[in-house]
């Protein structure tokens, strides 16, 4: 993988250009990909965003999403874009892994491909040009720099704004987490300059909701929440069963991870929910216990330091003992 400064000269060019990122996208990575959609639209190339699967509603309300191609829905016309690409970008993953059905259009692929992404250990002999940097608080922030490097500064308009600001806000915990750096602010401080509503997105992003989804909310810490003090650890474990009571949707289940780590004491936190095609696992932690190393040997996943995910194909009960067998590895290092 080459150093992005070497694929800049060939913005000034008109390319074909597919902008992917990792399946069911979140906040990050849709706003990622819109803020580059935009950037690269303005420029004058011609630009489509394909998601791997569909995504959550709360992100509807983003500039052009409804331009963006979700692959399971449309293959035939994606596989036609990415086979007619000049360029092929990946944010906010590190393996081809995270495209799911997507991958084997993506990896055949013999255009250029630019990585930018946040992510641990990135497969970077899949990239022609790549920026990989884990201090990062967001590839929105990360989008945001490469445009600023290419020159381009003056071309970043409230489109651009809305959606590198939804990102960076959802990745870091509303501007809270320690990857939240002067820059992140200073960033911010650019798009309010240039007159960005950051009220407005957060009402669309957080208070936009059935009443459905907080019931579910509320079952799942009333009744589905174990916390195991012995291993200053918190646990949820949601069926599928109150998947079809609640009818909760892509992206309803975002978040909830996180309530547990409000509990005084708690370093770990892990949610595994019981989707369709697989048991999906997130994992947060606190004060140094790597959740990304957890989550790559013990669930075929990864992600960050302190925030990670992982899946498994056995039942919700068995995985949910699997990762019962496998913490007492680290009772000492969770009470210490
Ligand atoms: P979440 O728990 O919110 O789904 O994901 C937390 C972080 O871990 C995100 O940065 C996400 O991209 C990453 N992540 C989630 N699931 C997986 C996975 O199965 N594999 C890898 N490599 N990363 C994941
Ligand atoms: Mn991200």
């Amino acid at each position: 993988m080459q150093a992005i400064e070497a694929f800049f000269p060939l913005l000034s060019q008109p390319q074909k250009v597919v902008i992917t990122t990792h399946q069911k996208p979140d906040g990050d990575a849709m706003g990622s990909s819109l803020g580059l959609y935009h950037f690269l639209t303005g420029l004058g190339h011609s630009v489509t965003v394909i998601s791997p699967t569909n995504w959550a509603s709360f992100l509807n309300w983003m500039p052009a999403v409804d331009k963006v191609i979700d692959f399971e829905k449309e293959q035939p016309k994606c596989k036609e874009l990415i086979a007619d690409a000049n360029i092929i970008f990946c944010l906010d993953f590190n393996t081809l892994s995270r495209i799911k059905n997507l991958e084997p259009s993506i990896s055949s692929a013999s255009c250029v491909k630019v990585l930018i992404d946040h992510h641990q250990q990135p497969q970077e002999e899949a990239f022609t040009y790549g920026i990989s940097n884990t201090a990062k608080s967001s590839t929105c922030e990360m989008v945001y720099d490469f445009i600023i490097a290419s020159g381009n500064q003056d071309k970043i308009n409230l489109d651009i704004a809305a959606c590198l600001y939804t990102g960076t806000m959802t990745d870091t915990g509303s501007f809270r987490f320690s990857s939240t750096t002067a820059s992140v602010h200073r960033m911010v401080a650019f798009f309010l300059d240039l007159g960005l509503k950051h009220s407005v997105i957060h009402d669309n992003m957080f208070d936009n909701f059935l009443e459905n989804r907080l019931r579910f909310i509320g079952n799942a810490l009333l009744n589905r929440m174990e916390v195991f003090y012995e291993y200053n650890m918190a646990v949820m474990c949601i069926p599928k069963f109150d998947l079809k009571k609640y009818d909760i949707k892509t992206g309803d289940t975002e978040g909830l991870v996180n309530y547990m780590q409000s509990i005084t004491g708690i370093r770990l936190a892990a949610i595994v929910i019981d989707r369709e095609e697989e048991r999906k696992w997130s994992f947060r932690s606190k004060a140094n216990f790597d959740v990304n190393e957890f989550a790559r040997k013990h669930f075929e996943g990864g992600g960050h330091k302190m925030a990670a995910g992982g899946r498994s194909s056995d039942s919700l009960e068995k995985t949910y003992n699997h990762f019962l067998t496998v913490i007492k590895q680290y009772e000492t290092e969770l009470n210490n």
